[in-house]
């Protein structure tokens, strides 16, 4: 499981991240490119882009759960989805 404690750099803010456990085996910029890209400085995939669409969403939970190392995280999505069940308010 991806550790948000252990992003690598440069990883935009939002709830999709790569930690430092990439392998750098490419899997997740050929499944979504949008989002994803190799960081040549250190070798690890980045998120430099976060999905914004169900779609897009889709796109990148299909890397998310792709990566061979676990190295994807979301550490936003489900606690956002909480609090808007909680309050009530249903997604856009
Ligand atoms: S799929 Fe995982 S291990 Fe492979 S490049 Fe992407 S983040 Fe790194």
């Amino acid at each position: 499981m991806a550790d948000p404690n252990n992003r690598s750099p440069g990883n935009v803010i939002g709830p999709y991240f790569v930690d430092t456990s990439c392998t750098d085996c490419d899997l997740c910029r050929l499944t979504a490119p949008e989002f994803f890209k190799r960081n040549d400085e250190t070798g690890f995939s980045i998120v430099y882009r976060q999905p914004v669409s169900e779609e897009e969403i889709q796109l990148a939970q299909e890397a998310l759960t792709g990566c061979p190392s676990e190295s994807i995280g979301d550490d936003g999505t489900a606690a956002a989805e909480a609090d808007r069940e909680e309050r009530g308010v249903s997604p856009e």
